[in-house]
């Protein structure tokens, strides 16, 4: 996508993303060490132990009648069913409320979607993320939080250092850094992604994160089809069709990839507590 076809559209769904500095910041910032703390991530929380699954591990623990994968294969919207795992389970509904990320719900599992509507589906776009987490024989690493990386010369675009966030997350004499690869959806193969990983441990020794390859002790990756939803200038008005066409079928589609927006964890559970709000409601 060329620069002049994004927009700024992110920006709306929490002002806080870019920090809006006076002129005398701006100066006092170019000049030395800015004291003041800008933007949306100055302060955050994060678990002491087992990271961050312990968030969702906490919800669960009060949450009845969850059924965990269970995959959502089938939607008969003029029967309003669900069809999960091809099939093999089938849940009637009134109102569906959906975090799949969009495309993938109207292009592969809402029936009879009009062609409208597929169409504005097939326009959306999105950025897709290799993660590779290593587990490092150091006790520290020091460089911050995390580090952007927008420079051509490395692949990654951040790195990022989880015992910062908490001394518990490796264990003693050891550190680990997770690394983040952009690249375009379906444009990866297990030959491609060996290479983007040797590339990666090069780029960190390059960058003066990694001394050797040989400090790594342990590695885990993971692509993530969906991670960055792109505001080009389409975004707006193909999600208006689409959502508008949803709504009227009572199906909520939520969060970061099915409302098809940048956000955070702290916006989906807040947004998940107001569609269930409003569906206990109109319950009523
Ligand atoms: C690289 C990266 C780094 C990030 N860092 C941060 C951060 O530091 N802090 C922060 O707050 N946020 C961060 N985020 C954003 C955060 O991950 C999201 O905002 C959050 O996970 C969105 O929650 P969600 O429930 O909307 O979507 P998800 O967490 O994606 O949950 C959607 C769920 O739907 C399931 N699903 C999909 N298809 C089906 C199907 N057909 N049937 C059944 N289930 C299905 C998925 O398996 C998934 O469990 C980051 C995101 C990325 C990509």
């Amino acid at each position: 996508v060329h620069p002049r076809d994004l927009t700024c559209g992110w920006i709306k769904v929490n002002p806080k993303y870019v920090p809006s500095p006076n002129i005398q910041e701006v100066v006092i910032g170019a000049l030395e060490d800015q004291k003041k703390h800008f933007g949306y991530n100055v302060r955050f929380d994060y678990p002491r132990r087992e990271g961050i699954q312990k968030l969702p591990d906490a919800f669960e623990a009060k949450i009845k009648n969850l059924e965990l994968n269970t995959n959502l294969s089938r939607v008969n919207i003029r029967k309003k069913v669900a069809y999960f795992d091809g099939g093999k389970i089938e849940e009637k509904f009134r109102f569906l409320v959906s975090t799949v990320p969009l495309r993938e719900l109207i292009l592969e599992i809402i029936e009879d979607v009009p062609g409208k509507v597929k169409n504005a589906a097939l326009k959306l776009k999105y950025t897709s993320v290799l993660s590779l987490n290593l587990g490092i024989k150091r006790e520290e690493m020091d460089h911050g939080h995390w580090v952007y990386f927008p420079e051509k010369e490395y692949l990654f675009y951040r790195v990022g250092f989880p015992k910062k966030f908490s001394d518990e997350m490796c264990p003693p004499g050891t550190s680990s850094v997770y690394v983040e690869i952009a690249y375009k959806p379906g444009e990866i193969t297990p030959e491609k992604e060996r290479e983007l990983i040797a590339r990666a441990k090069k780029d960190l020794i390059k960058a003066g994160i990694l001394r050797t390859e040989r400090e790594i002790l342990v590695e885990h990756r993971e692509r993530i089809a969906y991670a960055y939803v792109i505001y080009d200038r389409n975004r707006d008005r193909n999600l208006e069709i689409i959502q508008d066409y949803l709504r009227k079928k009572n199906i909520y589609s939520v969060g970061r990839y099915g409302g098809w927006k940048y956000s955070t964890m702290e916006e989906a559970i807040l947004e998940g507590k107001e569609v269930a709000e409003k569906l206990a409601s109109s319950a009523l």
